[in-house]
Order: C-alpha cells, then structure tokens, then sequence
C-alpha cells in the first residue's frame, strides 16, 4: 500500500491545509508596514487565545525557549521557586533553573497523579520566601491537565508569581490568564496553535513584570524588555521567523471563527470519544485527570509496550507517541489536539485494533471504533 502519513502526536500536530499553503507565498520584509499590520494582528489574536490584556511576545524558538524566557526575566541567582512536577514537561522547569543557578524545590508527583490547591497553599505557606511557583496547564507526557485555576488563586495570595507552562493545553483546554491569575504564560505553536514548529509566546502580567525590572539573570536573546520595546515599535528585536507569522494569522482566523467555547467542546468530543474507544478494549488510562489533549494508556500486561508503538508508527504510519523516560513501553499516547477531526480518532483507534491483533490482545474487534462513533454521532453538528 501506499504509505500515507497520520500524525496522530501531541505536538508537532498536523496543519490545515490553506495555513500549509500559506509558507510558499514569497518572502516579505519584517521591516515593512505590511510585515507589521499581520503581526500586529497575530498579536491581537494571540491575545485573545491567552485570555490576557498584556502583551504577547512572539519568539523564534521552540516551546522550550519561551520557557527558558520565564526563568531568566523573572527570577535572580540564588532565588527560591517550588516546581509542580508531574511528569517530562514539569521536569524541564527544573533543569532550566538548574543551568541558571535557581534554587528549585520540586514537588515530585507520580506520573497522572494531581495536586491539590490546597497543597501548594501549605508549600507556600512553609516556604514564605518563594518567589516563583511553576506549573504546567497540560503534563503531555502523562495525558494530565492541573488546577490552574486553584494554584491561582493560591499564588496570588502571596508576593510569589505563578508560571504555568501552557504548551500542550492552551486553546484546546480552558486557562484564561487574567481570570485564573497567571502570572507567566508560555505556549509553542506546534500544538493547539495548528501550524508548524517554530514559534513561541509568553505573556507577563503586572506582578511578573516588576520582578522582570529586578531580574539579574544574563540574558541577550530571550531579554523580554527588549521584545517589549519592540512590540511598542509593531515589531521583534530580531529577525523573526516570517512564513510562520503569515500562517500563525491564517491558524487565528481560523481559531477566531470558530470560536475558543467551540474548540474547548470540540477537543472535549475527541477525548471523549478517545476515552471511550480504549475503555471498549479493556485498557485503563494513566491520568487521575485526563485532559482533552491527549490520552495516556497503560499498555496491557503480557503486550510488548514498545513493538505497540513501533508497529502504529512503522508499519500502519499511525504516527502516536510512546511513552517517555520511566514510562517508556508502559504507556502510549494518542493525541487528539488542534487541527484533528472526529475521523483522525477512527483513524488512532483502528490502526490500534490492527495493532493489537497482531500481538494476541484478546479484545472484540471493533468494539472501540463503535464506542467512539457512539460518542462522535451524538455530539456531530
Ligand atoms: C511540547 C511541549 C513542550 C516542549 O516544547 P518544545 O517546543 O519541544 O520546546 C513543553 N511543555 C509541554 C507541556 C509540551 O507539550
């Protein structure tokens, strides 16, 4: 057969069609008003996915970079921040404080276990002198969205600020960041963002930024008061990346009319009818609080965890994703986020059927494909 490509992955995820078309238009100038007038609106959209009155700044990075962005405007050698840490993603926070000198206090969380608000209420409450809280909205290596909203509320309470790391979850998931009180927020937009990897963006509120004006971290490239000063002149400090501008506009049109309500429902309708296909085989999940995202699966015992997913991407081109660091060969991660239909989840479930036959799990063929239609009918408008 013909090998026809799913990308079925939590990020990079796939594109729609006119935003794909939209790269091979000729290159224009970043230093022109008709570069400006779409970035312009590019923020303005951004700012609307957000759900923030700040500005948004649009780095030439992967998500990561916009991560390491947080750290080093907001925070100064030797300072203390507590880390919400629930599984690869949370872990990064660490690391990049680790390579600035940052002291970090990790709250070590069993993969897709939660964490109350209350909890990090009596972490702050013993540890008064933090002066950052991190957090991620959706943990993409566990399947886990958290209680941003509570951790919020708590955090603003104090003198710390909260950074929450939305890569995975923003637009696809509740979080708006002036309502829910984050401080710092970073996104990629090779997620929800529907468009190719590349850019990154990060919001500051008022709290954050007074710590930004202390900061004493080295930083040139990723210095956010100069992408402030920048953004004031309708533009980037450094040459940015300017296909992925133009089709970050088109993926916002996009986003704007279909709506933020809209998308939130639809990615509910996915991960439902996801949740339902893999309870029809007999498999558990691996999150206490799955998100809409993406969906975390215990491989079954007596099945080769990593055959599974080497047979979905190799053989049937079904591109999920495996488990990562401890959960590698335990769990497998299928995504149903940003530019996926009902039919991309048909798509997941069958090649996983095909899959699971050929490793002898004892299931009833198309028991998961009925479920997810079940859930897809109902819901289809
Ligand atoms: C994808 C992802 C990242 C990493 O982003 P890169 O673009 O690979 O740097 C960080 N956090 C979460 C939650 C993610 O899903």
């Amino acid at each position: 057969m013909i090998k026809k490509y799913y990308l079925l992955s939590p990020g990079p995820t796939p594109v729609p069609e006119n935003v794909l078309a939209a790269a091979a238009e000729p290159i224009i100038h970043h230093r022109t008003s008709e570069f400006s007038e779409i970035f312009m609106e590019v923020v303005e959209g951004l700012k609307y996915v957000f759900g923030t009155k700040e500005d948004v700044f649009v780095l030439t990075s992967s998500g990561s970079g916009a991560m390491e962005t947080a750290v080093i405007n907001t925070l100064s050698a030797g300072d203390k921040t507590i880390s919400i840490c629930g599984g690869k993603f949370g872990e990064r926070w660490g690391k990049i404080c680790g390579a600035y000198g940052v002291d970090v206090k990790e709250i070590s969380l069993e993969w897709g276990e939660l964490y109350t608000k209350e909890q990090l209420a009596e972490e702050l409450k013993a540890n008064p002198e933090t002066k950052v809280v991190f957090a991620t909205l959706s943990e993409t290596s566990s399947g886990t969205v958290y209680d941003i909203q509570g951790y919020g509320e708590v955090v603003a309470q104090t003198d710390a600020i909260l950074i929450v790391d939305g890569i995975s979850g923003l637009g696809a998931t509740p979080c708006p960041m002036d309502d829910w009180k984050v401080d710092v927020f970073v996104s990629g937009s090779q997620k929800s963002f529907m468009i190719p990897p590349g850019l990154a963006y990060i919001a500051f509120s008022q709290k954050a930024w007074n710590l930004v004006e202390q900061s004493n971290l080295p930083k040139f490239y990723f210095n956010a008061q100069a992408y402030k000063k920048n953004l004031g002149k309708k533009t980037t400090p450094y040459t940015p990346a300017v296909s992925l501008v133009i089709q970050q506009k088109k993926a916002l049109d996009i986003i704007k009319s279909e709506g933020l309500e809209k998308l939130f429902e639809h990615h509910r309708i996915l991960g439902d009818a996801t949740r339902a296909g893999i309870k029809a085989l007999g498999m558990e999940l691996l999150s206490k609080n799955p998100g809409n995202i993406l969906t975390a699966v215990k491989v079954p015992t007596g099945i080769d965890g990593v055959q599974l997913v080497k047979t979905m991407q190799g053989k049937y081109m079904a591109y999920i994703a495996g488990g990562q660091d401890p959960y590698k060969g335990k769990i497998f991660r299928i995504a149903h986020l940003g530019y996926m239909g009902g039919f991309d989840i048909i798509t997941a479930l069958s090649a996983l059927e095909m899959t699971l036959s050929e490793l002898s799990y004892d299931f009833e063929s198309g028991s998961s494909l009925k479920a997810a239609e079940e859930i897809l009918k109902e819901n289809w408008e």
